[in-house]
């Protein structure tokens, strides 16, 4: 395995170059696009690194298919579904366009940027705080990490200049899709977009998916249907407006951010997690789908 990633790191390489770094959120050009780093874990608990795996990263969309998974256990499939679709829009993940257009007025699924907002919008809590340790113990647990932490450079970035969200926020709470304080919504938001992670966490909570709700310590986080519900959409809306593409290149659930990290599950065989912050023009890690595309040929990964 470790001669499987390390090629999948020399293949890659030569592209990152081609990508840019997410400029949007100031403080994420701080990153260094020529890291690039991997990490697999199997069913037997091996955890083979790569590259530049132990340098730490914003979690950004990632994080998308763990709110969504603490949401499920928090309320029926009914009230998650009235809040947002089921489908991919095709369209940039921070659009708001139909939000307007299309009437009942709810985002299409909960990993664009308004369906992730308006998820944040009903996670439990008395405040802010609450809501902050209930989400940062629900990730340590998916990925059997106590150190996982908010980076708060990244989330005063997002915060000051996190416009468009804003405008999605005011959008759903104008709907009624977003039910308590808008502000405090966006907090949450943007602070789970900020937590900090390597690519070792991101391989665990992978795998902890791949077992159908068993993280890697054996303790039960979700049930089965949860965890299926998560990765039907990390397969059809994972990876922006090119998951069509990646599912035939590729053909393994996967979740990207714009900080460069993918959280890829291969059903009953591997966590994986990928970093590299060169970004393509839909926002996806250039070094991400070079590797997982050499890996998932390389040991036939494909769900299809
Ligand atoms: N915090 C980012 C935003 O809201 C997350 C985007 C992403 O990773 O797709 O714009």
């Amino acid at each position: 395995m470790n001669d499987i990633l390390n090629q999948a790191i020399q293949i890659a390489k030569p592209n990152l170059s081609k990508g840019k770094l997410a400029d949007y959120i100031p403080e994420l050009t701080k990153s260094n696009p020529q890291n690039i780093g991997i990490c697999i874990v199997d069913l037997e608990k091996n955890i083979y690194e790569a590259g530049d795996s132990n340098v730490k990263f914003t979690i950004q969309s990632v994080s998308k298919p763990i709110m969504l998974a603490l949401a499920l256990l928090e309320y029926d499939e009914e009230k998650i579904f009235s809040k947002v679709g089921k489908e991919p829009s095709g369209d940039p993940f921070n659009s708001y366009m139909k939000l307007e257009i299309v009437k009942p007025s709810k985002p299409y699924n909960p990993f664009i940027n308004a369906g992730a907002i308006a998820i944040a919008s009903i996670i439990k809590g008395e405040n802010l705080q609450e809501k902050e340790n209930k989400i940062l113990d629900f990730f340590r647990k998916m990925a059997c990490n106590p150190d996982i932490s908010i980076n708060d450079s990244v989330y005063k970035s997002e915060k000051e200049t996190g416009h468009r969200n804003r405008a999605i926020g005011h959008i759903l709470k104008n709907e009624g899709i977003i039910e308590g304080d808008v502000e405090e919504t966006l907090d949450l938001y943007f602070k789970q977009c900020s937590i900090e992670v390597t690519v070792k966490d991101l391989a665990l909570m992978g795998l902890c998916l791949a077992q159908n709700g068993i993280n890697y310590n054996g303790e039960r986080i979700l049930d089965e249907k949860i965890s299926k519900i998560v990765k039907a959409f990390m397969f059809t809306c994972g990876m922006y407006d090119e998951s069509g593409e990646y599912a035939i290149n590729v053909g393994i659930p996967s979740k990207s951010g714009v900080g460069g990290g993918i959280m890829a599950s291969v059903p009953f065989k591997y966590g994986i997690g990928t970093y590299s912050p060169s970004l393509d023009c839909k926002g996806n890690s250039i070094g991400g789908l070079d590797m997982l595309k050499f890996i998932s040929e390389k040991l036939n990964l494909s769900i299809l």
